[in-house]
Order: structure tokens, then sequence, then C-alpha cells
């Protein structure tokens, strides 16, 4: 048995997650840990509650983190809504689209897919033309698909979700920290995210975001939820309070992952001294110019500019470029992982995040440089990427 301490090599994280974790974070998780009903970690709790309505923009009350990572966060989002038989209706442009899928599948949900080609936006009249006129229990689509690079505009939406009679149900795993999500304003019904991407923290909590009619609705369920773990009726007893006690008392149900949640009350304090709106706008200085470095080398971007994501690039690889060694060396050289493509796109192409403290001048300039050093070794020339980083800047 080997004993010896860890000793992780120092990253610097530029795929589609994890990001780079902020250290002031790593701090805040090292704190004292305290009793989960401790009174000084209920403040905690409630501290974070109200963080985390800004940074979804919502007033709404059930907006807590679920213990778990953004997959968590997914079926608790989608397993209190969804009853067997119940009709939903998902949008698929990428991995996670599929995903939303099959977790409504195995929540017992009629599932109909709305297909767009990877790399492109969903329209919100396809759902209508996919629903048939018929009414459904769900509307979901991801606000941030991380396996493309695409950011998908809510507007529309809360209009199709209306007409069908359903909840509006989104995955913020990329967005939120990162581009505004704006949950009231688009009349979102049910949001998840993770911490592990814009917001700088570990993976390990996903938060979540229920509207009172979202509540509603798992109050009017005849049968429980799939899932003992994810039941939010439960979970609302321990971090909003029990109804008998009028929210004064709460109760168990599992064993909140007390540090997780105090780092996530760090990266919430930083995203929200920082500003929601400098935050966004740190977000698309940087990835504006990145891209222009990307363009300067004649590297192609399949994603149209309006639906490209400033935190997270999709970049074709060139042709004969082994897309696999130039993540292999940069790795090797400068510490540095960006992501490789997924389903459609394996193989294809490289997916490179420009996610919250990870979203520096620096760590942009480096990217660039390395993927021109990368490319020229394997024969590629291409112009210094540099100047039009700066100038872009
Ligand atoms: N949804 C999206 C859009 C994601 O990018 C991810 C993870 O990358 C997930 C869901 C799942 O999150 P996790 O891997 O943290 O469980």
């Amino acid at each position: 048995m080997d004993l010896t301490p860890l000793n992780p090599p120092r990253r610097i994280l530029m795929g589609p997650g994890p990001s780079d974790v902020d250290p002031r974070v790593l701090t805040a998780m090292a704190l004292p840990t305290v009793g989960h009903l401790d009174p000084a970690f209920i403040s905690v709790m409630e501290q974070v509650r109200a963080m985390l309505q800004a940074v979804f923009g919502t007033q709404n009350k059930l907006t807590i983190p679920m213990s778990g990572t953004g997959s968590a966060g997914m079926e608790a989002a989608m397993v209190n809504l969804v009853a067997p038989g119940d009709r939903v209706l998902v949008g698929v442009n990428g991995v996670f689209g599929g995903r939303l899928c099959a977790v409504a599948e195995r929540a017992g949900g009629e599932v109909v897919r709305v297909e767009a080609p990877w790399g492109t936006a969903l329209d919100p009249d396809a759902f209508r033309a996919a629903a048939k006129g018929r009414g459904f229990k769900v509307l979901a689509l991801v606000h941030a698909e991380t396996s493309t690079g695409v950011l998908q505009d809510l507007s529309g939406f809360r209009a199709v979700a209306d007409e069908l009679g359903a909840l509006l149900l989104i995955d913020a795993v990329t967005s939120l920290g990162g581009v505004p999500v704006d949950l009231d304003a688009h009349g979102v019904d049910a949001a998840y995210s993770g911490t592990q991407k814009c917001l700088s923290c570990p993976p390990g909590l996903a938060p979540l975001s229920y509207s009172a009619r979202a509540v509603e609705a798992v109050k009017a369920r005849t049968t429980p939820p799939v899932s003992w773990y994810l039941d939010l009726s439960l979970i609302a007893r321990y971090w909003l309070g029990t109804e008998e006690s009028g929210g004064a008392a709460r109760a168990y149900h599992h064993t909140a992952p007390i540090n997780m949640v105090y780092g996530l009350h760090e990266a919430l304090r930083i995203a929200l001294s920082e500003g929601l709106e400098a935050r966004f706008a740190r977000h698309r200085r940087i990835a504006a110019a990145f891209v222009a470095g990307l363009e300067a080398m004649d590297l192609p971007l399949p994603v149209a500019p309006a639906d490209r994501l400033p935190q997270l690039s999709l970049v074709r690889v060139p042709d004969g470029v082994d897309e696999k060694q130039v993540r292999t060396e940069l790795l090797a050289e400068h510490g540095l992982e960006i992501g490789g493509g997924l389903g459609a796109f394996a193989g294809k192409a490289w997916r490179i995040g420009l996610m919250g403290s990870a979203c520096t001048e620096d760590n942009g300039r480096l990217c660039l440089s390395a993927l021109r050093a990368a490319l020229g070794r394997q024969g590629r020339v291409v112009a210094d990427p540099l100047p039009a980083f700066d100038a872009a800047l």
C-alpha cells in the first residue's frame, strides 16, 4: 500500500470543465466542519440561497445547492416533475440534451425529441411543430451546450411552454456565472447548474432553482419521485424549514456536504463582488480576443458567431493534425488542459474553455501560443495569433 501524500500537479484548466478553482474557494473549504444543523451553518445556508438567487436571476424560494455534480441537478430537476406517463419535450442538439432525454425516460416520461444539428441552436417553432398540438408536462432544453459550445437564446420558449401547458426546464450547468441566466425574466420553472464551470469551485454541488409553479406541480403529484435522495419535497424541509414549523425548524434528510457549501459560498461571494455584469463582460471580452487569435491561425469555428458561448469555444481540428497529440503536448509542456470533441465532434474538434477565474488574458495568450507551437510541430505553420488577440482586447 502506498501511503505517500497526494501531490497533484498544478494545471491550467481550459477544457469544458472542471475549470480552475479560485484559491480563495479552496481556503474556504478548509475551514472547520460544523454540524449540518448548527446555527452557524444555517446562516451559511441562508447566505448561499440568497447569493444563488442573485446569480440565477430569480426570486424563487426553492433555490438551493443539491448534493452531487451537475448530473444530480439534472436528475433532481427532472424526476421531481416527471411521473410515469408524463409527456416531456426535449431539445437535443448535443450530448446533454440527449442525457436529459435519458433521465426523463428513466423517470417514466414519454419523451419527444426536438433535434437540431450539433453546433446549431434550437428554434422555438421546432418545439411547436414536434408537439403536434399535444399537451406536455415539461419542455426541457440546454442553455449552454458544453458538447458544442452553443449558447441557446431562451427568448420565445416561455410562450411555447404556455401553449403546451408545460413547465420550462433548463440546464444551466455551463452558463451560470459566465453569461446571464435570468430565470425570472425568461419564465423558467426549473433550472440546475454545477459548481465546476463558471463558478470556479470544485465539482460536487448542483445549484437548483424551482419556481412556485414547479413547487405546486411537485405537491400535486400522486406518486413520489423515483429518487429518494433527490426528492425535493424532503430536501426542502432541510433547506427551507418544515411547513409545520412555518420554516422555523429544519428536518434532517441527508448530511449536507458542509465544506463544499463553504466553497460554493466563497465562489458566489467572489462572483457577486466582481459584479455579474462585469463578470459577463470579462468573459465576452476575452473570448472575443481569443476567437480573433484562433481566426488569425485559420482555425475554423463551426458555431455561427451569434450562437457562440463566450466561455467555451468549439474549434475544428485542421485536416492532417493529430488532435490528441496536440492536447498531450499542451498538458505536458504547459500543464494546460483543453478538451477533445464529443459525439458528432469526437476526434474532429477541440473544446477550449475560458471559464470563471480561468478566463484571463494570460490564459488566452498562453493557449493560443501553445496551440500555434504544437501545430507547427505537426508541419502546420500558422500566423502569430497574439497581435490579433491583443488588438481585439
Ligand atoms: N449538463 C451540461 C451542459 C454539462 O456540461 C455537464 C457536465 O459537463 C452536465 C450537465 C453534467 O454535469 P456533471 O458532469 O457535473 O455531472
